[in-house]
């Protein structure tokens, strides 16, 4: 073996010594409030579908008609033939959707994220970090070269002290709008008043506001009324919206200044047309179905009430994601082994996903589960933690 080979092979048996080597559950059906997993049906609490839509039958029919007329291919990036008149459409209906003059669709959200920093952000730039921002607009700060401040977690008074001793030429604010790993909202209002008062972008990422938070699920600009030029949001489409792929929108020369400049826009290939118009079905059926946001709210709630029944404190999280936090890795990874015996499936999340000793249950509550399903859910729970 080689030395280099070694090193790989050393590093796996580190991550098998702390508990923290990762292993893919393989689903043999689609992703749903059940799953089936080696042969048993779960519960499924582990997921980011939060409004059941990955595998909704007006999304499946969209993707079909789309897949007839379009085929499978985008063929190109979006600047050489790759861009089709459904993504054009689908930019358009999420603009108006957002309440933004101008939308842009990116492979990803992780791509958007890296070509929304990297491209706003140049080396005369200071990018302000939210300490538990998601991995991947830490790594478009990096990729940005631009100097990085991290602020205490939705800490104003620490990111305003901050931008005060700023010198630098852009100054950038990026922020997860719901924290992915703990449900917790940013305090975007104060954010926003930060961002004009400093002269700064803010970049927010609404991956898991989208489709959740505000009263018609437009996402957490809705939930807290803020309207900015200086806003670039970042909405997945793989969360709450059921498909695959990312918007960006704001100001309008922001969005053009993207397609210009944007690498991880400009050099790969565009999203299958078709999930561009699945997109656009899960903005129609948004627009449509009031009771679809409705339903995960009182998911929410009733698994806050299931708790309380238990005698568990309820996460302090009003989204979808409703962590319970048990420290080590190893207790977390025996507590979803433990559930999941029990017939329910909560990922364990440990570090480098979250920090040293706050590893937790991931519980992620969709429109799709039952009452039984929660209630169940908050039953077991109970009985694994008192173990
Ligand atoms: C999932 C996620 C992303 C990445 O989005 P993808 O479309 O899955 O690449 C970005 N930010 C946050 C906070 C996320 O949770």
């Amino acid at each position: 073996m080689t030395a280099a080979a070694a090193r790989l092979d050393e590093g796996l048996a580190e991550l098998d010594r702390s508990d923290l080597r990762r292993t893919r559950r393989t689903l043999d059906s689609p992703q749903a409030a059940h799953v089936t997993l080696a042969g048993r049906t779960l519960a499924n609490f582990s997921g980011n579908d939060y409004l059941g839509l990955a595998n909704h039958p007006r999304l499946k029919d969209a993707a079909h008609r789309a897949l007839d007329e379009w085929g499978v291919g985008a063929g190109a990036s979006p600047l050489v033939s790759g861009h089709s008149r459904l993504h054009a459409e689908a930019e358009q209906r999420f603009a108006r959707f957002a309440g933004l003059p101008r939308a842009l669709l990116f492979g990803s959200g992780y791509a958007a994220n890296l070509g929304i920093l990297a491209t706003l952000a140049g080396r005369d730039a200071e990018i302000f970090s939210d300490a538990l921002n998601h991995a991947c607009l830490i790594d478009g700060a990096r990729l940005s070269r631009a100097g990085v401040s991290r602020y205490a977690h939705a800490d104003v008074a620490d990111l305003e002290a901050r931008l005060r001793a700023s010198r630098a030429a852009v100054r950038i604010i990026a922020t997860d709008a719901v924290f992915s790993m703990d449900g917790d909202l940013a305090p975007v209002a104060r954010l926003v008043d930060l961002a004009e008062r400093y002269d700064a972008w803010l970049v927010l990422d609404d991956a898991h506001g989208i489709g959740v938070a505000g009263a018609t699920g437009r996402g957490s600009l809705e939930h807290w009324g803020v309207r900015s030029p200086r806003i670039v949001y970042m909405a997945t489409l793989g969360k709450a919206l059921g498909g695959y792929g990312a918007f960006v929108a704001g100001e309008a020369r922001v969005v053009e200044w993207l397609v210009q400049r944007a690498r991880t826009y400009i050099y790969s290939t565009a999203l299958p047309p078709m999930l561009a118009a699945v997109a656009i079905e899960a903005i129609t059926l948004l627009e449509e179905d009031r009771g679809l946001v409705a339903a995960l709210r009182s998911r929410i709630a009733r698994f806050h009430a299931a708790c309380r029944a238990e005698g568990i404190e309820p996460p302090a999280s009003s989204t979808a994601i409703q962590p319970l936090v048990v420290g080590s890795a190893a207790r977390a990874v025996a507590a979803s082994q433990a559930l999941a015996e029990r017939g329910f499936f909560v990922p364990a999340m440990r570090p480098p996903t979250v920090p040293e000793g706050t590893s937790r249950l991931r519980v992620s509550l969709t429109a799709a589960h039952s009452d039984e399903d929660i209630d169940g859910l908050a039953r077991s729970i109970a009985a694994v933690l008192a173990r």
